[in-house]
């Protein structure tokens, strides 16, 4: 499941980015005051102006989270904050001395910060530019001093590498046991948890934009006959099989769920009803062609939208899951759809959609 992006990859990356905000909170306040406390204490040995970097860089990190939520991508603004910390910090180091300044060090802390939000590749390449502007606001600052005693730039280097190396060790064991909590371990789909965060983020991005949200639950019909005439690893086999055909059907931003036994949910993030329809209608033809376990088998699909501030989990999921009970109630391997209140219940006809209404009200099904 990628998205496109390469500071975050797949799903998982970009969940990361969004949810070290709870655990990174505490640290990046304590770093803040440490480096102010230390940087106030310096002040009769350094330049007043120092200070007021510090405030440059603070204000971008206290209002980081706030912005953080509210982007579209959090990933770049992310990048970005790292990368307005390494410039300010570099100025900082060029102006207070360049190869000779106490704050060379310093330079690897943005770095460090990228450990808790990035994968392996973004920490490398942070790791990289960050040797580049050491060099840059020491060597080029003051060649001559350089020349004279390089023994804090390159002690810085080399912290540097262990810093970046001992972190990405950390992430990737956390990145590890993060797999095992929203992956579901016999399909490799996401699992209910990773949809719900997925969720918390496209209910906010709609509030803001107002735009759209749809979701698709499918149930693949008689799977306990599947289990019952021919086994649970026959059916485990069908389940993974519904799996690769479901996610070949779908496009990358198309994120596919699964729920529970052989109930799976995908979300569509800026789709209306009309156009969750068309992507229902490919997954269950996708099905029905597919022979999963060489068994002739079918799915059922409830559709449902809603757009800006009703874009909310548990009555969207609900409408969905109330027009699937009725595809199923019509006799299955079928779409069924929400539509607006007053509509002709067409039996079999999923009929007129209004993609823009957002309602979540449902026509009772026939039972
Ligand atoms: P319907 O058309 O109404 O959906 O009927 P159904 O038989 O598909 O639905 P039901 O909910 O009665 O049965 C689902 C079955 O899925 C029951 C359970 O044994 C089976 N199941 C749940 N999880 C797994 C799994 O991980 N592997 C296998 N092999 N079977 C599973
Ligand atoms: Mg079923
Ligand atoms: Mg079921």
């Amino acid at each position: 499941m990628e998205t496109g992006s390469w500071l975050v990859p797949t799903e998982l990356d970009h969940a990361r980015v969004v949810d070290a905000n709870g655990r990174m909170r505490t640290a990046r306040a304590i770093a803040v005051a440490v480096l102010g406390v230390a940087t106030v204490i310096s002040l009769p040995w350094t330049a007043w102006w120092t200070l007021g970097l510090l405030l440059v860089a603070a204000v971008p990190l206290a209002t980081f989270e706030h912005r953080l939520k509210r982007s579209a991508h959090p990933e770049r603004l992310a990048a970005q904050t790292l990368l307005l910390i390494l410039l300010v910090l570099a100025i900082a180091v060029a102006g207070t001395g360049g190869p000779a300044s106490p704050a060379l060090p310093w330079l690897i802390i943005p770095c460090a910060m990228a450990t808790t939000r990035f994968r392996r590749a973004v920490v490398v390449a942070m790791a990289g530019l960050t040797a580049v502007v050491v060099l840059a606001a020491s060597v080029s600052v003051d060649p001559r001093g350089f020349a004279d005693d390089p023994r804090l730039v390159i002690c810085t280097l080399a912290l540097l590498v262990v810093v970046a190396v001992v972190t990405s060790t950390l992430t990737d064991a956390e990145l590890k046991h993060r797999d095992n909590a929203v992956l579901d371990p016999l399909t490799g789909l996401l699992n209910r948890h990773a949809l719900e965060l997925r969720f918390a983020e496209l209910e906010q991005q709609a509030r803001l934009t107002g735009g759209s949200v749809c979701v698709i639950v499918c149930d693949l019909d008689g799977f306990k006959q599947v289990n019952d005439a021919y086994g649970h690893e026959r059916g485990d086999t069908v389940l993974r099989d519904c799996t690769y055909e479901m996610r070949k059907a779908l496009r990358s931003f198309e994120l596919a769920y699964r729920m529970a036994g052989e109930e799976f949910a995908v979300l569509l993030p800026g789709l209306d009803v009309a156009q969750g329809v068309e992507v229902a209608s490919r997954l269950r033809e996708a099905i029905e062609r597919a022979r999963p376990g060489g068994l002739k088998l079918s799915m059922s699909l409830g559709v449902a939208a809603a757009m800006g501030s009703r874009v909310r989990q548990e009555p969207l999921l609900r409408a969905a899951d109330e027009a699937l009970y009725r595809a199923k109630a019509a006799g299955r391997n079928r779409v069924e759809a929400t539509r607006p209140v007053g509509a002709e219940q067409a039996n079999g006809d999923l009929g007129p959609f209004e993609p823009d209404d957002g309602a979540l009200e449902l026509v009772p099904g026939t039972p």
